[in-house]
């Protein structure tokens, strides 16, 4: 009997309709699903896991924190333990048989981790298991499963062991510090506070942008800005462009301001070719999908599932590169029948001769691009938007450059120089295809050379420089990749992480005050700086590549952790002062109306929340708070009663703002 395992049910079941072609029957070993069929005389049992099926864990006497010394864990060696009951009690029952193992799980490091977890488990319920493959592949289609199939390999242990030691080393590195900083700053129950290897580094670029933002001091400038016309009107501005000296620009301002006619003295038009984008890898198909307003994780599940089903090749990849083997004519031919014929027909008659590369190319999975059409039922919502954003992207790597006409124009008004610039796109070429950019389009006029046109307007603009921008949820990914901070798989699931923590809010991506203070906190220390983790990345290649052992590199870094503990015991105090001083900024809400004296949200015995009085116990007031949804200070005060007023945001709702007061007169509470 050949025994397949396969990394999620929805792959199991798919692979098995191919290799089966469509007469596989399904069954249940408990309540875990298998597909049987035979081929050639033989009996196959496909079963499909949940991912990680075992867990690492400390041992049990190791998980209370109030007894456990949080630097002593350091040296413990951690456990596996199943996660997944049903899924261990289904294998057992099918390993009696003996079988031929092949392991299909996702082809990377986790997969091929995810694969040697099932063989020692496998292992422990049967020692007589000997014939163990591997199938890699790419897609979930007829041609890479059949091949895959047809061309079994070893089981990679050099990989899976990188794998391991990365949960190895983030169990650790997680345990210590998070028990540390939360026992430290009195924070229990589920309102510890985490820290993580790579949770942490990525938490203190988006503190450090929100203290560039607060600590911006903004620049008053200049611009004039000349309105002009032949025919039809257009702008030009000032050669100097922003002007810093304000008596300087209103000087030339007032010379020039009564002007009727502008000089042409230089009138350029020239052509330029615009190549289209590279094929996707995971970092910026999650960029782009975020400018598309798909969070990142939702990106990456929708892609996970379209992957799933057949019709994109596998999500997680950094490579920019189409593999020679990747047979692109037959792509073509398969969207022939989609949504997208007529770019597809452009494509084939009028496309570019060599597909776009990217910089990066690796050799494990090729970039994202598609691999089937839907059949039967259609997509929908962000899913048909995913799948239509990886088409267009496919598409307009094989498309030909667009030609764009810019154009520069200078003139004279008055003895001062002005200039425009105008473009426009001439052959869209690829921006038909991949219509994702919005075209800057400013025509300018036929102009001549010394020819005299009309000033309608001349204008003096004050404006100021502007602080950085927030993150996105993008922009954020695209900075982790390039710190190598988590992996094309991780950086996604770090971000919803940060926020289920409350950590950052999630619109605008911005860190709490709690968050500031954890990472001024530990700002010393190794485990916000990206180059631990950087190294961490290149010690696991090397571990990949069998020049580096699992047991050196949890000992190193059990040694940095063990550094890293002595400079924070020292900061014990300072930590807990600076922690509970931002925990208190972030629950305050207010003033009492009563005394003057800050309210605070607090717990009561029985858990519920409410908002009291730091006069507390010379003034009594408290309010009630709805007991869901996060609660904001908006440091207003109710025109009726003079209660604080505060904002409510619920999961899935949009924020209310309401009087804290439950007498007070307006009663009912506004929304915004
Ligand atoms: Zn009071
Ligand atoms: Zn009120």
């Amino acid at each position: 009997m050949k025994l397949v395992i396969c990394e999620k049910n929805i792959s199991a079941r798919r692979i098995a309709y191919i290799l089966s072609e469509g007469k596989s029957k399904s069954s249940r070993v408990g309540k875990i699903p298998v597909y049987d069929f035979s081929k050639d005389g033989e009996s196959w049992r496909i079963i499909g896991l949940k991912g990680h099926i075992i867990n690492l864990d400390f041992p049990a006497g190791y998980n209370k924190w109030n007894k456990v010394i949080p630097a002593d864990l350091i040296h413990v060696n951690p456990v596996k333990k199943v996660s997944e009951k049903g899924i261990a009690a289904a294998l057992k029952s099918l390993v009696d048989a003996n079988p031929y193992l092949i392991v299909a799980t996702d082809f990377d490091r986790e997969g091929e981790l995810i694969g040697v977890e099932v063989i020692d488990l496998l292992k422990e319920y049967n020692k007589e298991i000997n014939h163990i493959k591997r199938a890699k592949f790419s897609a979930i289609t007829n041609y890479e499963i059949k091949n895959a199939f047809d061309s079994l390999t070893e089981v990679d242990y050099n990989l899976s062991s990188a794998g391991e030691t990365r949960q190895v080393i983030d169990l650790v590195w997680g345990a210590v510090l998070t028990r540390f900083i939360s026992i430290a700053s009195d924070r229990f129950g589920k309102d510890f506070l985490s820290i993580g290897r790579v949770q942490s580094p990525t938490l203190a670029l988006l503190v450090d942008r929100e203290k560039e933002i607060k600590n911006f001091v903004s620049k008053p400038f200049w611009k004039i800005i000349a309105n002009l016309k032949k025919g039809e009107s257009f702008n030009a501005i000032h050669v100097e462009g922003q002007f810093w000296d304000e008596k300087k620009v209103q000087g030339i301002f007032n010379k020039i301001k009564n002007s009727k006619f502008a000089i042409v003295k230089k009138f350029e038009k020239k052509l330029m070719r615009e190549l289209p984008p590279p094929p996707f890898s995971t970092t910026t198909f999650l960029e782009s999908a975020s400018y598309l307003r798909i969070s990142a994780s939702r990106a990456m599940s929708i892609a996970e599932e379209l992957y799933m089903s057949g019709l994109i090749s596998y999500p997680r990849t950094d490579n920019t590169v189409y593999p020679r083997s990747l047979n692109l004519k037959g792509i073509l031919e398969k969207l022939k029948n989609s949504n997208f014929s007529k770019e597809v027909q452009e494509v084939i008659s009028n496309g570019r001769s060599h597909p776009m590369r990217g910089k990066k190319e690796t050799t494990d999975h090729p970039p994202i691009h598609p691999v089937g059409v839907p059949v039967g039922k259609k997509l929908t919502g962000d899913s048909a938007i995913v799948y239509e954003l990886v088409v267009r992207r496919f598409l307009a790597t094989l498309a030909k450059d667009a030609i764009s006409e810019n154009v520069f124009a200078l003139f004279d008004i008055s003895n001062e120089e002005f200039k425009a610039d105008g473009y426009r796109i001439i052959e869209p070429n690829w921006r038909n295809i991949y219509t994702y950019f919005k075209e800057k389009k400013n025509v300018l006029p036929e102009l001549i050379k010394n020819e005299k046109i009309d000033v309608t307007k001349i204008s003096l603009k004050e404006d100021k420089t502007k602080p950085p921008a927030r993150y996105t949820q993008g922009s954020l990914i695209a900075k982790m990749e390039q710190l190598s901070l988590g992996t094309k798989s991780t950086r996604h699931e770090i971000i919803n992480k940060l926020h289920s923590r409350r950590y950052i809010t999630l619109s605008p991506l911005a860190p709490t005050p709690t968050a500031i203070a954890v990472i001024d906190a530990l700002d010393d220390c190794e485990v916000v700086k990206p180059r631990m983790t950087a190294t961490l990345e290149q010690d696991m290649d090397s571990i990949s590549e069998g020049k580096k052992t699992l047991k050196e590199t949890v000992a190193e870094s059990r040694k940095m952790l063990s550094e890293v503990m002595t400079s924070l015991e020292k900061e014990r105090d300072k930590i807990k002062t600076s922690i509970k001083d931002a925990q208190r900024e972030e629950n305050t809400i207010g003033k009492c109306p009563i005394c003057g004296k800050d309210m605070i949200i607090r717990n009561s015995k029985k858990g519920k929340r409410f908002v009291g009085c730091t006069g507390y116990p010379n003034c009594n007031n408290t309010y009630s708070l709805p007991q869901f949804g996060g609660v904001f200070s908006t440091g207003k005060v109710c025109e009726k009663c003079s209660a604080p007023v505060v904002r409510i945001k619920a999961k899935g709702k949009r924020a209310w703002e309401l009087c804290l007061n439950s007498n007070c007169s307006s009663k009912k509470p506004t929304k915004k």
